[in-house]
């Protein structure tokens, strides 16, 4: 039995060599080379790619998807780690959990420090996400991010800080556990699991937009997304809109595009009968949106997903 590391890029996989420029080069068993610590586990890496978390596709990530269902399959492998940049990792592995219901763990890491610089946590973050792997009790969680020290479930994960090394926190919740001397304390368990979709790869659209709700907003911030397959809207506090935005909403649920509305709050979800002003969750409810209760960008991928398998209405909740 072994632990399959997938290794598709990012910092973890970058050097500077050219002078402070620091690209992706490094391939996985670049990277397992250059981690102590694991002499005593059975390892086989898979090249996925060598690019800059930026530059994944939805394309790829479903790509990946297929990859971890299959390594799910096969018999030798006990656990799959995934190796990524951190820019989009959260939203990666949140695809990876939506689209799979497998019991081997698979662990999603990453690097904020590249091994060109002092003190890089690269192979800290791939020894913990192995190890993490390697537990029984990671058996049956869906995909996990596991980063300086904290064990995340991928629903929750996500990027708090540009430059710091611990930047995946789960806000409000806090983590599953945490990777002490190679192994996992674990506090607590992922609730709400979410459904498993089956995106078709001909459905599949990066056409979903994501549209961030401020002061004062215009409508030409929503109206400017008309064409879009699906519109993701982080509403300010509990739900709500300016007035302009009301104009536009109303325009495009009248063109029967789908919206699907969150919070900005990093925490809490939104309200569904305490206010009843125009542009509040009433309004919401009029116009036959849909709820999240997820960040922004996670928003916008489980509607890529859901939508890719025909599945909107039966991923989100009406308000
Ligand atoms: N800064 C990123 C990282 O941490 C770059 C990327 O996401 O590829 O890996």
């Amino acid at each position: 039995m072994s632990i399959a590391v997938v290794s598709t890029g990012g910092t973890i996989a970058s050097t500077d060599d050219s002078g402070g420029d620091a690209t992706p080069d490094l391939s996985g068993a670049d990277l397992v080379a250059a981690t102590p610590g694991l002499d005593d586990v059975a390892l086989r890496v898979e090249e996925f790619s060598t690019m800059p978390s930026p530059h994944f596709t939805v394309d790829r990530m479903l790509d990946l998807a297929v990859l971890v269902r299959d390594l799910d399959a096969d018999d030798g492998v006990e656990g799959v780690v995934v190796t990524q940049g951190t820019d989009v990792l959260e939203e990666t592995a949140y695809f990876l959990d939506l689209c799979y219901d497998g019991e081997t763990p698979v662990v999603v890491t990453g690097a904020m420090r590249n091994p060109s610089l002092a003190s890089p946590d690269g192979p800290a973050n791939l020894l913990a996400a192995v190890r993490t792997a390697l537990d029984a009790d990671a058996r049956g969680r869906g995909v996990l991010v596991a980063f300086a020290g904290r064990v995340l479930p991928a629903r929750e994960a996500t990027k708090v800080h540009s430059q710091m090394v611990d930047t995946f926190r789960c806000p409000e919740f806090g983590p599953l556990g945490v990777v002490e001397e190679g192994s996992v304390t674990w506090r607590r368990r992922a609730e709400h699991p979410d459904p498993t979709f089956d995106p078709d790869p001909d459905r599949l659209t990066n056409d979903v937009a994501a549209v961030y709700v401020t002061a004062d907003a215009p409508a030409s911030h929503l109206s400017a997304h008309a064409d879009a397959t699906v519109v993701c809207l982080a509403a300010t506090g509990a739900g709500h809109l300016t007035g302009e935005l009301v104009d536009a909403l109303e325009d495009l649920r009248a063109a029967d595009v789908p919206v699907i509305v969150t919070t900005r709050c990093p925490e809490g979800r939104l309200a569904r009968s305490t206010y009843g002003f125009r542009g509040s969750e009433r309004t919401l409810r009029r116009l036959g949106c849909l709820y999240a209760d997820l960040n922004l960008q996670k928003t916008r991928i489980r509607a890529i997903v859901a939508h890719a398998a025909d599945r909107l209405d039966d991923a989100f909740a009406a308000p």
